[in-house]
């Protein structure tokens, strides 16, 4: 049952995703995290040339069922490919993750409903200038956690959406972190439909960009991922057909929040373990080469000794991770708390890890010439995406 063995077809892909990560993803992402003001990053052609070239390798599409236009790889392999993109752009690859929330959720909830899939599916997947990126709106300034805690119904002010003359008028604000809430063209937005329901009483809506009432905010200044938009979205009054409502409010809504959760934290774990991956063999290469005490520093066993460490982690937190995308794989969307279990490994380890390779360089580490920093960086901002670690923990516990 267990093989660690890469299939033909997964051998393929991860070595065009190497060869796109390491040519054209590393040295932009390099170029563009430099960069003072986040509004920059993505009115760039840099970024856009990237993201257009990563729609005509298909990686954003990876998932999508092949009657779309997709790959219909299962989670497994696009776990792989998701890591060894992080490898080379963190920033990159969260953005393509989180980009295709809208095809995805269509796909998997709405696949019959024609004007949502001609609309929003067949352009994401054909039209590869990376333009028909997407979002996905759940936090609010004033629900942050509480957006996933389904053991508190209090009501909330959450965005609202009102049912007038057969369309639905939604108005509100989302919080500044949805990622690629800036440069989206699609949002998948959770709108309170209830309020007498508490977060049950929401529903899972699709809002096109250029819909009127619609407003973008600026881009987020962040210590890390800096090539990820993160950006908050405005609601005014914004009218959608009522055939725009892909998940209704009810008993069943946690469910498909849980199953966004179940998905999406493993691939943030498998960003982790790409992010772990840069900083181990970067820094392993500088404690073969580097001398110092008259023979390499990797000989020092204190030195070795973080080495192994980092490798071991590495190894265990994708074993993990590969653990959930089978079950995934197996029966959609898979478990949560395996799924909870490994992004919280992954991420927390992924700090303190790429901190410890960042000590292997010395004072280097410290300098922006050399790259350990970013992945110190990158690797904060991953205990938080997609839920923080201790509501997660807390989430996954009471499954136990
Ligand atoms: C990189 C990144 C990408 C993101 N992408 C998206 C996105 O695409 N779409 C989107 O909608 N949002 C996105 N977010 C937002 C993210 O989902 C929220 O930041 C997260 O859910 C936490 O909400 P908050 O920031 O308001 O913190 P709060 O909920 O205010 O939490 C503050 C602190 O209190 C703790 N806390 C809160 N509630 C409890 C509790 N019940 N028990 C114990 N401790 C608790 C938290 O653990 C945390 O330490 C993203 C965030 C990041 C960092």
């Amino acid at each position: 049952m267990i093989d660690f063995e890469p299939t033909p077809t997964q051998k393929q892909i991860l070595s065009a995703a190497r060869e796109f990560g390491k040519s054209v993803v590393h040295p932009a992402e390099t170029t563009l995290d430099r960069m003072a003001d986040p509004n920059q990053v993505h009115t760039s052609d840099l970024f856009w040339k990237v993201m257009g070239l990563a729609f005509e390798l298909g990686f954003p599409k990876m998932a999508l069922p092949e009657s779309f236009g997709g790959m219909g790889l299962d989670a497994q392999t696009t776990g792989m490919v998701w890591e060894e993109i992080a490898r080379w752009g963190p920033g990159f690859a969260t953005s393509m993750i989180s980009g295709s929330i809208v095809p995805q959720l269509i796909g998997f909830l709405a696949p019959d409903n024609r004007e949502l899939v001609d609309r929003f599916v067949i352009p994401f997947c054909e039209d590869n200038t990376g333009r028909h990126i997407s979002a996905w709106c759940s936090s609010e300034p004033e629900v942050g956690s509480d957006g996933k805690n389904y053991h508190d119904l209090r009501v909330r002010h959450h965005t609202r959406a009102v049912k007038r003359d057969g369309r639905y008028v939604i108005s509100g604000a989302k919080s500044d972190f949805p990622s690629n809430g800036g440069i989206a063209d699609a949002f998948i937005v959770f709108a309170c439909i209830d309020p007498a329901l508490g977060i049950r009483g929401s529903g899972t809506f699709v809002v096109p960009a250029d819909a009127a009432g619609l407003k973008k905010g600026e881009a987020l200044d962040k210590i890390g991922l800096r090539v990820l938009n993160q950006s908050a979205v405005f609601f005014d009054d914004v009218e959608i057909p009522e055939s725009y409502l892909i998940f209704p409010c009810g008993d069943d809504y946690p469910t498909l929040h849980n199953a966004i959760i179940t998905v999406g934290n493993l691939a943030v774990g498998h960003t982790a373990v790409g992010i772990m991956r840069a900083a181990y063999e970067y820094a392993l290469d500088h404690a073969k080469k580097r001398v110092q005490g008259g023979k390499p520093i990797a000989e020092h066993q204190l030195v070795a000794k973080r080495l192994l460490t980092c490798f071991q982690t590495i190894e265990s937190a994708r074993a993990l991770l590969w653990k959930g995308g089978w079950l995934s794989a197996r029966n959609f969307p898979g478990d949560l708390k395996t799924s909870i279990a490994a992004k919280i490994y992954a991420t927390e380890q992924a700090v303190v890890r790429t901190t410890e390779m960042m000590e292997i360089f010395g004072a280097y580490g410290m300098s922006k010439e050399y790259p350990v920093e970013k992945y110190v960086r990158d690797a904060k901002l991953l205990t938080v995406m997609d839920g923080t670690n201790d509501t997660l923990l807390i989430k996954a516990a009471s499954l136990l």
